[in-house]
């Protein structure tokens, strides 16, 4: 089923709770494929709208996410989307990916560029931009794929201006693009602001952001600075007094990260909250039972249950 279809049908209700969804990659072992399976099977009695599974740049293990999306959509029962890049890759890779998912029953796709070789060399990919591959796929599947597109409140390192990101940002919803999730972010105020912009842009897809649970002080501050976005300083003051033992800084990061989860909804802006997983589960199960999304026998409660439930029989 479609991803925006998901999402209307679970949130029909005006007082319905937010929804949820979990991002993997794709594990580098046949073992780690087989745990991230046990793992994926766990999390299903969750009851996310979706999970999805990321692409590695110029295909270097497509096979591996096609093959992954199959298990999870027809043996494991999940909803699935597949990040598919454009580039560094040729378009029969592409057009072998898309039908791959078709033939799986997936329904949804995240549109990316992908980024450029890290040795600075050119692209050789045959699309040049994400929207380039997003009227592809509508060329070729008409509206068969519901198209996700990423989304950078905070900036990109090929662009900064954030302004102009939004116009590229409504290149991709004009060219296709259903829903767009965006980058990890911490600092709230910023994010909402910019989903102002977005709206006042005329981008009218739902917003999906993307929440990156804190499992220990070392990944946080790794993952802040690698993706160069900002932490409030009251933010990490707090993160830094426990920086030396990981299960306080786990404990304070999940209520930091609820917190946040409960200002994106009740900004009115956000009704789903997509994981950035790493492919662990505890620090997402952490985060969605403070914010009471699923009860401590790690089930989801009965009004979220309700949302998949019904979203899976219409
Ligand atoms: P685009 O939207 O095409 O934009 C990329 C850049 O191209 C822009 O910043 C701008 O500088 C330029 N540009 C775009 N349009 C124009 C235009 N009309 N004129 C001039 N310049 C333009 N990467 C992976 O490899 N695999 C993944 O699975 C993956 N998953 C991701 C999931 C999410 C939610 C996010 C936010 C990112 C993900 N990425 C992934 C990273 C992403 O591929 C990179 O950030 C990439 O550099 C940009 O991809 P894009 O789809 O945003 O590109």
């Amino acid at each position: 089923m479609k991803i925006t279809e998901k999402l209307s049908s679970a949130h029909r209700r005006e007082d319905a709770p937010p929804t949820f969804s979990f991002e993997f990659f794709t594990p580098k072992t046949a073992q780690g494929v087989q745990n991230l399976y046990d793992r994926m099977d766990r999390m299903y009695n969750l009851s996310p709208q979706f999970i999805d599974i990321t692409w590695n740049a110029g295909g270097r293990s497509s096979n591996l996410t096609c093959e992954m999306i199959n298990t999870a959509q027809t043996v494991l029962g999940l909803e699935t989307c597949m990040h598919l890049t454009c580039t560094n890759m040729t378009l029969e890779v592409i057009d072998e990916a898309l039908k791959s998912a078709y033939d799986s029953g997936c329904q949804n796709i995240l549109a990316l560029r992908g980024d450029p070789p890290l040795d600075g060399s050119e692209s050789t990919g045959c699309f040049r931009y994400a929207k380039d591959l997003i009227k592809h796929i509508k060329e070729k599947y008409g509206d068969h794929f519901c198209i996700g597109v990423a989304a950078y409140p905070e900036g990109h390192p090929d662009e900064p201006d954030v302004d102009r990101l939004i116009e590229i940002l409504k290149e991709k919803q004009d060219a296709g693009g259903d829903f767009m999730i965006t980058q990890m972010f911490y600092d709230v105020e910023q994010f909402i602001t910019w989903c102002k912009k977005v709206r006042d842009y005329g981008i009218t897809i739902p917003i999906i952001p993307g929440i990156m649970p804190i499992s220990t002080y070392a990944s946080f501050s790794r993952r802040a600075k690698w993706c160069q976005i900002n932490v409030p300083s009251w933010f990490q003051k707090q993160l830094d007094a426990s920086k030396d033992d990981d299960s306080e800084v786990r404990c304070l990061g999940t209520q930091l990260v609820a917190d946040m989860c409960l200002k994106l909804v009740e900004s009115g802006y956000v009704n789903h909250l997509h994981f950035y997983t790493m492919n662990l589960e505890k620090s997402t199960i952490m985060v969605l039972e403070k914010l009471q999304l699923i009860d401590t026998h790690n089930q989801p409660v009965a009004s979220v249950r309700d949302c998949g439930v019904e979203s899976q029989v219409t």
